[in-house]
């Protein structure tokens, strides 16, 4: 019966992801996974084991096991979901991925500190997924606080580099993997358990560390991928299918969406992982301030811009990490709205890493109930912007530099970008003339048919929306 309900879990979770693929069915995937990690847990607290073996049965303490949980996890839930901020999503995950992968690593400490009490024999099929089990939730929990702290500003973003620090991180590696061996060869002695979590948790520390603060988020996808691995090793400790199966898929899908943000930014995760991306360089100007490298930047006011697209037939809305900043996204759809109005088609084109984690613009649009037929994919619109009358640029920099096609030398050359150049006027929303999240000069801001508009985006957007109504 129990392996029946696993399964109706199974099916629950995999369609539930399946659906989180699209932004119209992801609210209803995400429910349908809940259900199925609710029987999953459900199920793995009513198991009961005595001498005829497992069974479910129905007993006051795992009732009140399953009522503490919900209710307590339901607490948890809404608290966090009211506090924290859109923009501060990538570092709450990297809690939750921290918290899964040190529960991994203490259930199978834990079995293997029972064995050691009970004194009876600990077959390699349970050491060796017990020492993954420490070794990948160890990485997880260390590692994810370190991202965590980035982002959140507890300690310094920029990549942390010293001499001989991958020598170090090797040596490291190889000294967890050593522990893992004495673990399992001797899986009821503490010392190598011992030694292996801390060789994990400074492993996790240190190879997080030389990683700059805006490669977190696919630094945090990957180490989801881990936790999923841990939770999946620790489901071979118990022997819990459902454990092995959800921790599979977390593994899996947490590997698959770090291999897109790595193709997104065309950069190998080697790149990410040890290539120290956004380490001030040497002799660089402490100002951060760039200048648009070619031609003259032509600035105007909001009101210019309500009178351009007053008159225009098409405009394209490209989103960024600005407009997440500014919380512009309420104030825009208005003005969409009122573009329509006129018979003005709107479009929004999303790169698939503007913002700062996978989906941001997603998410950002349908909080101000942006229609999802105006959402295009970079692939769906590009050619489209040779026929727009507006490219309306609100905080997005990078994922719009001409640079990365025509520059070898640039560091995102061959990135895919959108061909907002292309469109009759580019009107770039943004605050000042500094670089964005790769630190390089966009030459798009010095083009004859480019029109900077300086200011917060809320601010600016709002003030359009405001000539537009004058108009
Ligand atoms: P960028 O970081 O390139 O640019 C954002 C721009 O927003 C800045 O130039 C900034 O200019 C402007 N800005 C900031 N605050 C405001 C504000 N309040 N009002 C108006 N403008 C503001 O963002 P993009 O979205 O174009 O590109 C994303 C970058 O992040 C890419 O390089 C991508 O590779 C990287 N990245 C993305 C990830 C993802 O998963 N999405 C993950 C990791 C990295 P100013 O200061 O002048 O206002």
């Amino acid at each position: 019966m129990e392996n029946l309900l696993y399964l109706l879990s199974a099916c629950l979770l995999i369609v539930g992801l399946k659906m989180l693929g699209s932004p119209k069915t992801a609210v209803r995937g995400h429910a349908i996974g809940a259900v199925g990690m609710l029987i999953a847990a459900a199920v793995a607290l009513l198991l009961s084991q005595d001498g005829e073996g497992v069974r479910l049965e129905i007993s006051r303490n795992s009732l009140i096991a399953i009522g503490v949980g919900l209710i307590v996890g339901t607490l948890v839930g809404i608290i966090v979901s009211q506090k924290v901020q859109m923009t501060a999503m990538p570092q709450m995950v990297a809690l939750f991925n921290g918290l899964g992968g040190a529960a991994s690593a203490l259930v199978a400490a834990i079995d293997l500190f029972n064995k050691e009490a009970a004194n009876t024999t600990v077959e390699p099929t349970l050491s060796v997924p017990a020492a993954l089990s420490v070794l990948i939730g160890g990485v997880t929990l260390t590692g994810s606080t370190i991202a965590f702290a980035k982002l959140q500003g507890l300690i310094g973003g920029r990549p942390l580099v010293y001499p001989l620090q991958k020598t170090l991180n090797l040596l490291l590696l190889l000294g967890a993997v050593a522990s893992c061996c004495w673990l399992v060869s001797d899986p009821l002695n503490p010392a190598p358990l011992y030694c292996l979590a801390g060789a994990a948790a400074m492993l996790g520390v240190l190879s997080v560390l030389p990683i700059g603060g805006a490669d977190m988020p696919v630094v945090i996808s990957l180490l989801n991928s881990y936790s999923g691995l841990a939770a999946s090793a620790a489901g071979f400790v118990l022997g819990n299918n459902i454990l092995i199966i959800a921790g599979s898929l977390v593994g899996a899908s947490g590997l698959i969406l770090t291999k897109i943000m790595c193709k997104a930014m065309n950069r190998s995760l080697a790149n990410v992982l040890f290539g120290a991306f956004g380490k001030a360089p040497e002799g660089a100007a402490e100002t951060g301030k760039a200048e648009a490298s070619s031609g003259t930047v032509k600035s105007g006011s909001p009101e210019d811009a309500a009178m351009i697209l007053d008159s225009a037939g098409l405009v394209i809305i490209v989103p960024g990490y600005g407009m997440a900043v500014a919380q512009a996204q309420h104030a825009t759809r208005e003005m969409a709205d009122l573009l329509q109005k006129n018979d003005c088609e709107v479009k929004y084109a999303i790169h698939p890493v503007a913002g700062r984690m996978p989906g941001h613009m997603n998410v950002l649009l349908a909080e101000a109930d942006v229609p999802y037929e105006q959402l295009y994919d970079m692939d769906q619109i590009n050619s489209e912007f040779a026929q727009a009358d507006v490219a309306l640029v609100i905080g997005a920099n990078d994922v719009t530099n001409p640079a990365a096609k025509t520059d070898p030398s640039s560091p995102i050359y061959g990135m895919p970008i959108l061909d907002v150049e292309n469109a009759r006027t580019v009107m770039v929303l943004k605050r000042s003339m500094n670089p964005g999240f790769a630190g390089v000069d966009n030459e798009l801001y010095g083009r004859d048919n480019t029109m900077m508009i300086f200011g917060d985006a809320k601010d600016t957007v709002t003030r359009i929306v405001s000539g537009l109504k004058d108009l």
